[in-house]
């Protein structure tokens, strides 16, 4: 899948703090119980920091309690996009925007979580805007 939004890392710089920068273009983690989502219980659809495009919604999110939000499934499977990363001696696949190629954070799988799917988004919320409101699904 191409990204449907291609900007330079200069362009990218001029629109991002610099640790939205960091974590978003860079795939860097926010640590954790430092964001302002991984708490958050309102309602309302995670939209990506970078280009808005909408990934989560409250529906699916949940208390993982590792301390960044954690989703059991995508808003829709085509909005994220899986990459196999092997850095830090780990197997873990990195999820991004699939529509602007941003870095969101990891899924993993098969922990025990009482969800239906037994996955967890674990995203940054530094990636994420909160768009409040009753979630239409
Ligand atoms: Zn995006």
């Amino acid at each position: 899948m191409t990204p449907k939004i291609i900007k330079t890392e200069e362009e990218w710089r001029q629109e991002l703090n610099p640790q939205e920068f960091h974590v978003l273009r860079e795939a860097g983690t926010e640590r954790p119980f430092t964001g302002e989502f991984w708490n958050n219980h309102d309602e309302g659809v995670y939209a990506c920091r970078a280009c808005g495009a909408e990934l989560f919604t409250s529906q699916e999110k949940f208390d993982s309690h590792c301390g960044w939000p954690s989703f059991f499934a995508p808003l829709a499977g085509e909005t994220v996009r899986y990459i196999e990363d092997t850095t830090m001696g780990m197997k873990r696949v990195e999820v991004r925007c699939a529509a602007c190629d941003s870095h969101l954070g990891h899924v993993f799988e098969g922990e025990g979580y009482p969800t239906p799917t037994d996955q967890r988004y674990c995203i940054n919320s530094v990636s994420l805007t909160l768009r409040p409101g009753p979630v239409a699904k």
